[in-house]
């Protein structure tokens, strides 16, 4: 379609929470959306599982259909708001190759076929866009694939998911137990009836794998990214981590760095210390953040609503305009970047500090007895502190090592077990953020 056209056909695929946002906006700003495109955004289907389902007033019920295939097939435009992998990789690949745009809010299905997409759009020489599918309506995508497109970005540590989030933070600010706080999410419908995406950390490591991708110019799919959820946080976990002035919040985070001399990316989702005082220790509630660390730019943070049918509408919609700009003018916005090709670390290869709570025999000594063999096994102690818990004999130990290798972890964690002045080891969490 060449400039001067009349209009640009626009199908949407999906019309649940996000979709019937979509729909709204593309309705009720349609004279906005051509003055900022340049061409009317006709909209000429909406495709669903079943057009019986009762609808929102706003959604014209004469332009839905089942047959999402015939749909995609009479668009200029194609916006994919099903989630899951199939369908919607399918109906994806139909549009590209019927020479439609696409956008798209699913981060699941990028994760893990995103290179087959990204490949067949530059194929087709039409835009594949997803700002949706990362942290809601918080522009990120944009912002490393645009702004921060001739900086080297080092570091990405975010809060991606709301849920856990607003979860971690009830048990900080309201003394909740993680059950109890899911239970609220739920009842606030912050969380989905089945959490488990999003307590397991799956979520967030889908969008992480996104963000490295785009971030290092190479390809990270969810394979990549070990996932750590929060089911096991405790209240007393929580308020080991206040008394040294950390907050625990599940991060997702994406670093370069060096394996046996060779430079890689290292992606990973776990639950972690960080500091009163970091940035990302004021998201509160659903909110979700990203933290970057570049070598120009120094620190960023995108911050904002993190999901949402309207929040989420207005990254699907702004990805609408630029695809329909393009559209109208024959363009397309650069392909998907990955000619640094950096290979996944071994996760044993991360290094990061660790807080280790232990309950030990009260007795003298076994302080000096413990901080030895964490020593002798290459990680340095940057704390010891003694717990409140004091019971029957048994005394908590709260210790904060030094930067250290996952590997000596693991290492350490074997042999703190065979000491017989070990009760067990409570809990072990990373520290990050310094
Ligand atoms: P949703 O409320 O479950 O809506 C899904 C829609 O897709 C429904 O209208 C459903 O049709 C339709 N659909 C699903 N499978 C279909 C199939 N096989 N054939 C035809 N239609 C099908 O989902 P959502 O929350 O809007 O999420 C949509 C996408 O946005 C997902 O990729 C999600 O990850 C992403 N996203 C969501 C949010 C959020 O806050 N919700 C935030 C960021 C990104 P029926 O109505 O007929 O059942």
């Amino acid at each position: 379609m060449n400039e001067g056209a009349q209009k640009v056909r626009v199908a949407v695929l999906g019309c649940g929470v996000v979709g019937t946002e979509v729909v709204r906006t593309l309705v009720e700003h349609a004279d906005e959306l051509h003055a900022r495109t340049g061409t009317r955004l006709d909209l000429v289907g909406i495709g669903v599982r079943s057009v019986a389902t009762p609808r929102d007033s706003v959604v014209p019920t004469d332009l839905l259909t089942e047959d999402l295939t015939g749909l995609v097939r009479r668009a200029d435009l194609v916006i994919e708001l099903l989630g899951g992998i199939e369908p919607a990789r399918a109906l994806i690949l139909e549009a590209i190759g019927s020479g439609a745009s696409v956008v798209t809010a699913n981060k699941a299905l990028l994760a893990q076929h995103g290179p087959q997409l990204y490949a067949a759009a530059d194929d087709a020489r039409v835009d594949l866009f997803f700002e949706a599918a990362v942290a809601g309506a918080v522009p990120v995508v944009r912002g490393l694939r645009e702004s921060l497109a001739g900086d080297r970005i080092t570091r990405i540590l975010g809060i991606m998911n709301g849920t856990t989030n607003y979860i971690l933070d009830e048990m900080t600010a309201s003394g909740l137990d993680f059950e109890t706080a899911l239970a609220q999410a739920q009842q606030l419908g912050y969380a989905e009836a089945d959490p488990t995406s999003d307590v397991e950390g799956l979520d967030a490591a889908a969008k992480a794998a996104i963000l490295a991708s785009l971030a290092f110019h190479s390809r990270t799919s969810l394979a990549d990214v070990p996932a750590q959820g929060i089911r096991d946080i405790t209240p007393a976990d929580i308020d080991s981590a206040a008394q040294t002035g950390h907050v625990i919040k599940l991060l997702a985070i994406a670093e370069v760095g060096r394996y046996d001399g060779t430079p890689g990316i290292a992606v990973r989702v776990h639950p972690a210390l960080v500091p009163t005082d970091h940035p990302l220790a004021s998201v509160r509630g659903p909110y979700n953040a990203v933290f970057v660390e570049a070598e120009a730019a120094g620190t960023l943070m995108f911050y904002g609503a993190g999901a949402g049918g309207v929040a989420t509408s207005s990254a699907v919609l702004g990805d609408v305009v630029a695809a329909a700009r393009n559209v109208v003018n024959g363009g397309k916005a650069p392909s998907e970047s990955a000619h640094a090709a950096l290979t996944s670390m071994p996760p044993e290869a991360v290094r990061t500090r660790y807080q280790i709570r232990i309950e030990v025999v009260d007795r003298p000594g076994v302080l000096a007895e413990v901080a030895a063999l964490v020593a002798g096994r290459g990680i340095s102690i940057e704390t010891v502190r003694q717990g409140a818990f004091d019971v029957d004999d048994v005394a908590e130990l709260v210790i904060v090592t030094h930067e250290g290798s996952e590997s000596a972890l693991a290492a350490t964690v074997v042999d703190l077990d065979t000491l017989d002045v070990i009760k067990r080891i409570t809990s072990i969490l990373r520290v990050e953020g310094n």
